[in-house]
């Protein structure tokens, strides 16, 4: 907090102060936009502008400096780009005949930087006062050759050392500002000073003693906000290379968006929890005299940017933007021996401070048996060090654990002035985390209701960012990711389907839905951006060779958020990894009826994985292809109805069948029709042995609640066991030979006047040949029955429950078809999409 006690009733009239970032100042063409924006500024009001060194320049003086010390040679040539980097600045910004007093400038402070790095390499010793001196010449060289620059052009500048100004602690590396002695010097200097222009390099300042340092990485701005303050400046300005303070970091969310206005809290907020943007000290001054900040972008002047003020600004969202850190460490202090005991955090917080370590975050369950702390990771094991040396005792008598350190953490923020007017905003951040699977180690709510954090894995952050970004600023869509596995006849369907939905999907449903994994069983193919689906066909083609658990874990470590895992194909190692996507929340759309018809374990865990982990496991074309049977079965059910019994046509190719078969055309000949039309599985035999019937009636028995296996239920086969051996081929020939017997079976019925349909029942108390619950089976069906009028490949079931006693709840339709699969397949991904 500045010490603004002694400060004078001195104000310069109309100065502004115009803060220029690294890549703002990166290169010759970089700073030409600069001076076009400062020589306008200047037309207008007496004008200070501090700047930062050239992008990347503290960075590679750092290097060198560290390179010295580790006795590495290498520190010269590093030296000799930062030299070269700075001369042809200089050659390219300046025109040659004023050039030479400049170049010798550079050279004179490369020189110098030389010096130190030669010291450096003898001693073999870099302390933090050197690395300060170190990184001081970045600003300094910037700021002359900018200073020089406007020399040339319309505006006369005024160079000055911002160690002259500004006083600093002597703690090295990120140096307190004594607020007093540096307003003074401020004031003292301006007053006098009659131009318009000065020329300022940021990030520096001395000791007390006159020894240079440096106020933190990202300084620059604090410099500008210092200088403003003391002046009482109308404005401070921020030139950087994005057009304002945004909703989030526009690196890793695409669809950040500029925040018009904001509040010097809110601002303060965002940066201190990670929006680099802005420094964080840098409000507390300006704040402090209610000058507002712009942040403007040096690229594009004319857009609006951010303005930060006081006024607290409502605009119907109670979030203004979100943030995080990465790099954080929780540290937690447990024990039984904390409980009703005072005094356990005032020493656990001193211990920190005297090891001068920052605490960023704090949690403390009620129960007292521990406090958590968040710190910056670098300074884990000295935390540990200090905390376990504090509490020796407790530790011995077992009153305490010694401090449990965990690493590879980040702190996501939300930030907003209204959340204390808008309840609902935690539930709806922790909700949105917890569906994706987002792990929360700990949180933190300012009392003030202006921020709420939370501490998570940092291989979670950019998903985690997203989705808050997208359950609180996207009015225009949620993002859906889609890994696809099996893409024949369905799958390419199902592809045709949602590349021309895509448009009325964003529209009308607001999703955008994109496919980021195919797989067939050859190939497999990713991309984040979403795959083309106008040529999917060939990238899968040229996409790497299919591995199945690689699939998997490439989804997993994709960590996308609503990411749907969607199984067109018949196989069974598919159907095993679903568990493992499920357990990252992951949701599973099956079109594969494996899973659902395994030991009733494995359909048991899927079920409850899915649960808990706050997904969804759909398999609703697993029964009836695209009709809504299970969707249909659990409206029932969730709505208090209990079911007496099911009875249903479900096998598509055994109605084909029979409805053509009329002792006329060979069976075997009919058989080969439908497969050919696409209505079977690939092996026939397992819709001709009621297989997959058993299967259907099974899943729906399940869905209600019942245990059942697939030995429980009976199975009246109407195939010779002479057709079921061998390969399909084989089955063929067979079932040539037994013609006689398929005829007598169409005989026995066509005579009674009835049709022949294989018909499953499932009834809780016993269908009616026995103690079975369920069971399939050839039937007669006569004229009044509701199966007698099923034609093509139709499907029907038939629910009777306690609220439909005597005429059943029907559901009815094509029942096979790659087209109404397709669309199946397509209503669950919604369904699991719009959860
Ligand atoms: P400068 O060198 O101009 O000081 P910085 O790199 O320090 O610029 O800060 C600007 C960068 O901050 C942007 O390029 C952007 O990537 C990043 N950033 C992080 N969070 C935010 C945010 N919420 N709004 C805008 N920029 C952000
Ligand atoms: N040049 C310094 C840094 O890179 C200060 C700044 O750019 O604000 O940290
Ligand atoms: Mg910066």
């Amino acid at each position: 907090m500045p010490d603004l006690k002694n400060y004078s009733s001195f104000q310069q009239k109309y100065m502004q102060v115009l803060k220029f970032g690294g890549t703002s100042v990166a290169n010759a063409e970089n700073i030409n936009k600069v001076v076009a924006i400062v020589e306008l500024a200047v037309q207008k009001d007496k004008t200070v502008v501090v700047v930062s060194a050239l992008g990347g320049i503290t960075d590679t003086l750092i290097s060198a400096a560290t390179a010295a010390a580790d006795g590495n040679e290498q520190y010269k040539d590093i030296l000799l780009q930062i030299e070269q980097r700075h001369l042809e600045l200089v050659k390219a910004l300046i025109p040659v005949t004023q050039q030479s007093s400049v170049l010798s400038m550079v050279k004179k402070q490369c020189n110098e930087i030389e010096d130190i790095c030669n010291g450096i390499f003898l001693l073999r010793e870099l302390s933090a006062r050197t690395k300060d001196r170190m990184v001081s010449y970045g600003e300094l060289l910037s700021s002359q050759i900018i200073a020089a620059r406007f020399k040339t052009g319309n505006a006369e500048s005024t160079w000055k050392d911002a160690r002259e100004l500004i006083v600093t602690n002597a703690e090295y590396g990120n140096a307190p500002v004594i607020f007093t002695a540096t307003n003074n010097k401020i004031e003292l200097y301006f007053e006098t000073a009659k131009q318009q222009l000065f020329i300022i390099p940021g990030f520096i300042a001395a000791s007390v003693e006159g020894i240079t340092t440096t106020l933190g990485r990202g300084g620059s701005d604090y410099t500008a906000a210092i200088i403003a303050a003391a002046l009482k400046a109308e404005t401070l300005e921020i030139w950087t290379d994005v057009s304002g303070m945004m909703t989030a970091d526009p690196r890793l969310v695409a669809t950040a968006k500029v925040i018009p206005r904001i509040s010097y809290q809110e601002a303060m907020e965002l940066s201190h929890f990670g929006a680099k943007v802005i420094y964080p000290p840098t409000i507390q001054p300006v704040m402090n005299r209610s000058i507002p900040v712009w942040v403007k972008n040096t690229f594009a002047p004319e857009d609006y940017g951010t303005v930060i003020e006081n006024a607290a600004v409502k605009n119907g969202n109670s979030i203004r933007g979100i943030s995080s850190i990465n790099k954080i460490a929780l540290v937690s202090l447990e024990g039984s021996g904390m409980v009703g005991i005072p005094g356990f955090s005032k020493r656990l917080f001193e211990a920190l401070a005297n090891a001068s370590i920052n605490v960023i975050l704090i949690t403390q369950g009620s129960s007292e048996h521990s406090i958590c702390v968040g710190i910056d990771d670098v300074h884990s094991t000295r935390a540990k060090d200090a905390i376990d040396t504090t509490f020796a005792y407790e530790i011995e008598t077992g009153k305490v654990e010694p401090l449990v350190v965990e690493t590879q953490l980040s702190i996501i923020a939300l930030v907003g002035d209204n959340m204390k007017s808008h309840p609902g905003t935690s539930g709806k951040m922790f909700g949105a985390l917890g569906r994706n699977g987002v792990n929360v180690r700990a949180i933190a709510q300012g009392s003030s209701e202006r921020n709420i954090s939370a501490v998570i894995a940092t291989a979670d952050v950019k998903k985690a960012i997203n989705i808050l970004h997208e359950e609180f600023f996207e009015t225009t869509y949620k993002q859906v990711n889609l890994f696809i596995t099996g893409v024949g006849n369905v799958g390419s369907k199902l592809i045709a389907q949602l590349q021309q939905q895509q448009n009325y999907l964003q529209h009308h449903l607001r999703l955008q839905v994109r496919v980021i994994g195919i797989a067939n069983s050859k190939k497999m193919l990713f991309n984040d951006d979403g795959i083309n689906l106008s040529k999917w066909k060939e990238l899968l083609q040229n996409g790497e060779p299919m591995n199945l658990q690689s699939f998997v874990t490439t989804i997993q470590q994709k960590n996308l958020r609503n990411s749907v895992f969607v199984d067109i194909t018949a196989n069974d190692a598919v159907a095993m990894i679903y568990d493992q996507l499920l357990q990252r929340s992951i949701s599973v759309v099956a079109c594969n009826k494996v899973a659902c018809s395994s030991p009733y374990e494995y359909y048991k865990s899927l079920k409850d994985l899915a649960r808990e982990h706050n997904c969804v496991f759909l398999f609703e074309t697993n029964v009836g292809a695209g009709l809504p049977v299970i969707g249909t079965l659990n409206d029932l059910l969730r709505s208090g109805d209990k079911i007496n019994k099911i009875e249903a046509v479900l096998s598509g190719t055994l109605n084909f069948v029979f409805n053509h078969y009329n002792g006329t055309t060979k069976f075997a000949d009919v058989v080969k029709q439908a497969q050919d039309e696409g209505y079977t599985e690939p092996d026939p035999r397992l819709d001709l042995s009621g297989t997959d019937v058993m299967r259907k009636i099974m899943i729906l028995a399940r869905e209600t609640g019942a245990q059942l296996e697939m030995e429980q239920i009976s199975n009246e086969t109407f195939m010779p066991a002479s057709c079921m051996k061998g390969s399909v081929a084989d089955f063929y020939t067979a079932m040539a030979k037994e013609e006689d017997h398929f005829k007598k079976l169409y005989d026995a019925a066509a005579s009674a006047g009835k049709k022949l349909k294989f018909v499953a029942s499932y009834a809780p108390s016993g269908i009616a040949n026995g103690a079975q619950v369920a069971g399939v089976g050839l039937q007669h069906i006569d004229p009044q029955s509701d199966f007698y009028h099923l034609y093509g490949k139709d499907n029907v079931v038939l629910f009777y429950t306690e609220r439909y006693p005597e005429q059943p709840l029907v559901v009815k339709g094509a029942g096979a078809g790659a087209e109404v699969t397709a669309s199946g397949v397509f209503a669950d991904i919604i369904r699991a999409a719009k959860m």
